[in-house]
């Protein structure tokens, strides 16, 4: 198969099963129809053509012509006519057969059939004209049977007819097969990491992948393990599909691609079905990478929802891809990447070690990102020299690389449409304009405004994570949106939960998300729901430190948290008094004032510096842990990133 490629000179990626189209396959099942029913008109109308009026029987009857009649079910009359009749011609002889079906069918010409009139009583008549008479019942069982075989034909073909309505392009008999595409070596076009622009932290964790597969002995040898699958985490457009792409042309490997939903079918069993297929295509190919995009439509929460069952086959889907991941070995070399921007709300059992256990980070691009995806879309473009890329890259904050791919291509559009030989600067900035209407529709903008609120909300976490003594190291302060909740974020170090974190350590976390809302309060007098996942956590920390954790003056060393029946810790079924529950909310409330009340003494006495930090993000959109020191000095309680907690 693949030497066949190599020949071609322009393989397209295709479908991993082809068929003979989905056209061919109901004229078959029409013609069998067709046949099914000619043979039921033969058989249930035998000799129809030398049928004779009921008038026209009774006069034969009359004038002697007819020899025997056998009455069959009291209503069909089958009769011979006399010899005389026959020879003197009187008789009419049969029509010719018509259609060539009948041919052999042709009633022999002594005989003929009518029908006689419901209740009429034809015995005194016949013995009058002294012909013989018999009766039979005859039981049609062949046209029953034809006539049942007919039904089902049709009830097939209708359901296959809407079948196929519901899904276009897809083949009934092979409803269990994938849905893949299947790019191969050879495909042209490859697509390498010189494609994909930035993204460089990602490219490197990748390149793991990229090793081994082009060298799958090396690492096993040694019985390490390589991972099975690889989830890439990010907005869509933001590339993760030209990475995986890219992972894949890199290691000279064939790329399986499809999307979760591909696997959600209305029938049952045909997700596990498809999921069992992809597999044995991909080992067949191997080492190779299938590419799961979109991941959640099947790897959601198991459990949730268990009332309406609907997601039944959801999750036989999905075990069949956990158990299709634990069945191979990593020496099979198929390598599993997955792409999912939601990834809080896939199942854990998919992120466990030997499934999807590595977590590549593939965000929306900052300043220098979108420089550099700009750089690889416009080399396809014939530009004008008052091309600015840096400026391009400012106007187009929140863009991701689709959008910016989609940008070049408008403002390309644009040139030629005003007749240009080159694509100039205005071009470029129609097209944002374009791109930015269109995705004002789709996932707000931020404004300027906006921006700058984000700025120093973020600095405010930054700053605070950075001087207090018992919070984790910053690493990432962007200002980048990411989708529709998060405009910016600050990162820490451990993004884990520690095991054990001291009452110093809850309250300083407390400070340092409290951070956000304090610098907005200080700077613009004025606070915006972009703290709302903030205070959020800080409630529920604060909470659990008072009700679970005993960590209160107030309240003391009590938790009302009972592991065994969690139901009925809280709410309604609580186990404290009304009294309680006041003094807990109090005892939260206190807690968080305090800790604000301190977080806004730091700021403010750091308000120099945050105006500063918010200057250079609003800037930058994005600062590192070296570019923190640098504006705050080095870190009062510098700690190592993973310390141990005694
Ligand atoms: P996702 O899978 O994350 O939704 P895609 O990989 O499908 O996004 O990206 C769509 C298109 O956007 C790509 O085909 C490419 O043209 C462009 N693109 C996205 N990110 C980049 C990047 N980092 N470098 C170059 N082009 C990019
Ligand atoms: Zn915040």
């Amino acid at each position: 198969m693949s030497d066949e490629q190599k020949e071609t000179p322009k393989p397209k990626p295709k479908p991993i099963s082809p068929g003979k189209g989905p056209k061919v396959s109901i004229w078959i099942y029409l013609g069998v129809l067709l046949v099914l029913l000619t043979i039921h008109s033969l058989f249930v109308m035998p000799g129809a053509s030398n049928r004779i009026s009921y008038s026209e029987f009774l006069g034969l009857v009359r004038n002697g012509h007819v020899a025997e009649v056998v009455i069959i079910n009291e209503i069909n009359i089958e009769g011979t006519y006399t010899q005389a009749a026959l020879d003197s011609g009187i008789v009419k002889q049969p029509e010719q057969p018509q259609s060539r079906f009948n041919v052999e069918q042709a009633a022999p010409v002594n005989k003929f059939t009518t029908t006689m009139i419901q209740g009429d009583d034809i015995r005194p008549i016949l013995d009058e004209a002294g012909v013989k008479y018999d009766a039979r019942v005859e039981e049609n069982w062949m046209g029953g049977l034809f006539s049942w075989l007919i039904f089902l034909v049709v009830i097939v073909a209708f359901w296959m007819f809407m079948f196929r309505r519901m899904n276009p392009g897809q083949q009934v008999l092979n409803i269990g097969k994938n849905k893949a595409m299947l790019y191969d070596k050879a495909s042209e076009g490859k697509v390498t990491f010189k494609d994909v622009a930035g993204l460089d932290e990602a490219k490197e964790e990748v390149q793991e992948v990229v090793e081994f597969l082009r060298n799958p002995k090396k690492f096993t040898k040694l019985g390490g393990s390589i991972p099975k699958g690889v989830l890439l985490v990010g907005p869509p457009g933001t590339g993760k599909t030209l990475m995986a792409k890219a992972t894949a042309g890199e290691a000279d490997v064939p790329f399986f691609s499809l999307s979760g939903s591909d696997f959600v079918e209305m029938f049952v069993g045909v997700g596990a079905a498809r999921v069992r297929d992809l597999f044995k295509q991909a080992k067949e190919k191997a080492p190779c990478i299938i590419f799961i995009d979109e991941i959640d439509a099947i790897g959601r929460m198991r459990g949730r929802n268990a009332m309406t069952g609907s997601n039944d086959e959801r999750e036989n889907t999905l075990n069949q891809l956990l158990s299709e991941m634990d069945g191979f070995g990593t020496d099979k070399g198929v390598i599993l990447m997955a792409a999912t921007n939601r990834p809080d709300i896939l199942d854990s059992a998919l992120l466990r070690p030997g499934r999807f256990d590595r977590q590549i980070l593939i965000d929306k691009p900052d300043l220098k990102g979108r420089m550099e995806i700009l750089s690889v879309h416009i080399q396809k473009i014939k530009t004008g020299s008052d091309v600015d890329l840096k400026a391009l890259a400012s106007q187009t904050p929140g863009f991701a690389g689709a959008e910016l791919a989609n940008m070049c291509n408008e403002a390309a559009l644009m040139a030629a449409r005003r007749n240009k030989e080159q694509v100039e600067m205005i071009d470029f900035q129609d097209a944002i304009e374009r791109v930015v209407a269109g995705l004002e529709k789709k996932n707000k903008i931020i404004s300027a405004d906006e921006r700058e609120i984000v700025a120093y909300h973020e600095s405010g976490h930054a700053i605070v994570g950075w001087f207090l003594e018992h919070t984790d190291n910053v690493t990432k302060v962007s200002i980048v949106p990411r989708g529709f909740a998060a405009l910016g974020y600050t990162l820490h170090t451990p993004l884990e939960d520690r095991f054990l974190m001291t009452k110093e350590q809850l309250n300083d976390r407390i400070c340092s998300l409290l951070g956000g809302r304090v610098a907005e309060d200080i700077i613009f007098g004025k606070v915006s729901t972009g703290a709302q996942n903030d205070l959020e956590r800080i409630t529920n920390m604060a909470f659990s430190m008072v009700a679970v954790y005993g960590m209160s003056e107030e309240l003391g060393n009590v938790s009302f948290y009972d592991s065994q029946n969690p139901d009925t810790t809280f709410g309604f079924n609580k186990r404290y008094s009304e009294d309680t529950a006041r003094k807990i909310d109090e005892t939260v409330k206190r807690v968080i004032q305090e800790n604000y009340a301190r977080t806004k003494e730091l700021l403010q006495e750091k308000r120099e510096l945050l105006e500063t930090m918010a200057k250079t993000l609003l800037e930058k959109e994005v600062l590192t842990t070296a570019d923190l020191e640098v504006m705050l000095g080095p870190r009062p309680f510098a700690r190592p990133d993973h310390e141990a907690l005694a």
